[in-house]
Parts: structure tokens; sequence; C-alpha cells
């Protein structure tokens, strides 16, 4: 039986987060909370608060952040 892989406590990962000792990458004595922030940025590809949709174009556009 394998053992269910113990989820990063930040992003309840799926076993991808390299702030998790079952991942390859896994370092005991430099992965942190950065790692797991590198993962959720690199999951979810875009940073919706500074791109917008423009369906005319049909691609994202980056804004400049107001304020
Ligand atoms: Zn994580």
């Amino acid at each position: 039986m394998k053992e269910p892989i113990p989820n990063c406590e930040i992003c309840n990962d799926d076993g991808l987060c390299r702030n998790n000792e079952n991942h390859p990458d896994y370092d005991s004595d430099f992965s942190d909370y950065l790692d797991c922030i590198g993962y959720l940025k690199s999951k979810e590809k875009r940073d919706y608060s500074i791109e917008v949709w423009n369906p005319d174009k049909k691609e994202w556009i980056k804004t400049e952040k107001s304020s």
C-alpha cells in the first residue's frame, strides 16, 4: 500500500509543491514556503490582478496597478 503524500500546509498541494519532502527537488535545508509560493505561481500561471482578458484581441493584457 502506498503512503498518502502529506500535503504542504500552505497550498494544500497535490504532491507537486516543492515544500514537500516527497518532492524530488525537496531540500531539507533550503526548501521552505518560498518554494511553495513559486509553486503556486507556476500553477496559476497568471496574476489576475495585473492582467485582464481583452476579448477583442483575444489575449491577456498587462495593466498597471492603480495605486
Ligand atoms: Zn505548498
